[in-house]
């Protein structure tokens, strides 16, 4: 008798360890499980942070040109378009109607034009590094791209807000100023001149220094369209170039007058 109770006592106690070890190795099952799927979701939202990631850097692309952090071509004629339209409408047009055919590049103080108020005009400064070509023949590739960061950060430093400083092309650069031709004038001034302090480093040591031109106009009449400013801006520049370099074009009321400043 007192065989058999230790025999069933060894049953029940090698039968109550076989259920704890079931049951650990379905706690073990369940945790191993769970560590799956959460790795699973970490996996996922690393994934999803990714894309968010990379379509953050899309849009930044998009919307600025990586080399100079100024706006890219697309997103510069997308702003400009808004901007020209608002001021067109200022000037132009009242209640659906024409309002004047022409304002008038008046005068360099802005006092003396009635619209010298902000966001009440618009000017563009279109310009160009002077022989480029040269730089990157000369210092190569990276050093061109050197001085295309450091023209974009003298732009930078000089637009005010409301203006808009985009890359053009490969070292043409626009600006759309809520000025008169007069403010622009400043603007480049101030721009060419920061650019005529900087001295820039070839990688055998070589000093050099660079020149911009530029072309200047205003929005003055109900005929122009962003597109003819920008059109007519890059013939200033164009004629600057032609007229040796190193300078800008504007065009006054009476004409496109020529400045080394
Ligand atoms: P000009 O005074 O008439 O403007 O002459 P330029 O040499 O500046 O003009 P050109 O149009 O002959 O040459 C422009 C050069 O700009 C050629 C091109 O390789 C270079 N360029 C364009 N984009 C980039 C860029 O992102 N990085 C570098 N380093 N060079 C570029
Ligand atoms: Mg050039
Ligand atoms: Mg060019």
């Amino acid at each position: 008798m007192s065989e058999l109770s230790f025999g069933t006592s060894y049953l029940q106690e090698a039968f109550g360890s076989a259920w704890t070890w079931i049951f650990l190795i379905l706690i073990l099952g369940l945790l191993i499980w769970l560590a799956f799927i959460v790795r699973r979701l970490l996996k996922i939202k690393d994934h999803q942070g990714n894309k968010i990631k990379k379509l953050e850097s899309d849009l930044e692309s998009w919307h600025r040109d990586g080399l100079t952090g100024l706006l890219s071509r697309r997103m510069f004629m997308e702003q400009a378009k808004h901007m020209f339209g608002i001021v067109y409408r200022h000037l132009f047009e009242k209640d659906g109607e024409r309002r004047k055919t022409d304002t008038q590049v008046t005068g360099g103080d802005g006092e003396s034009n009635p619209l010298a108020l902000v966001g009440r005009e618009m000017s563009i400064a279109f310009f160009d590094i002077d022989h480029f070509k040269r730089v990157n023949d000369t210092y190569g590739h990276l050093i061109g791209d050197v001085v295309l960061t450091k023209i974009g950060e003298i732009i930078n430093s000089h637009v005010r807000h409301g203006d808009l400083a985009g890359r053009y092309g490969g070292e043409e650069f626009l600006v759309a100023l809520s000025s008169d031709v007069f403010g622009a004038q400043a603007f480049i001034r101030r721009i060419r001149k920061d650019v005529s302090k900087t001295t820039f480093k070839a990688n055998d040591g070589t000093e050099f220094q660079i020149t911009l031109s530029g072309g200047l106009i205003q929005l003055t009449s109900a005929k122009q369209t962003l597109k003819s400013l920008i059109d007519n801006a890059d013939k200033l520049l164009y004629q600057a170039k032609e007229n040796g370099r190193n300078r800008y074009v504007m065009l006054e009321c009476d004409g496109p007058t020529e400045h080394t400043d």
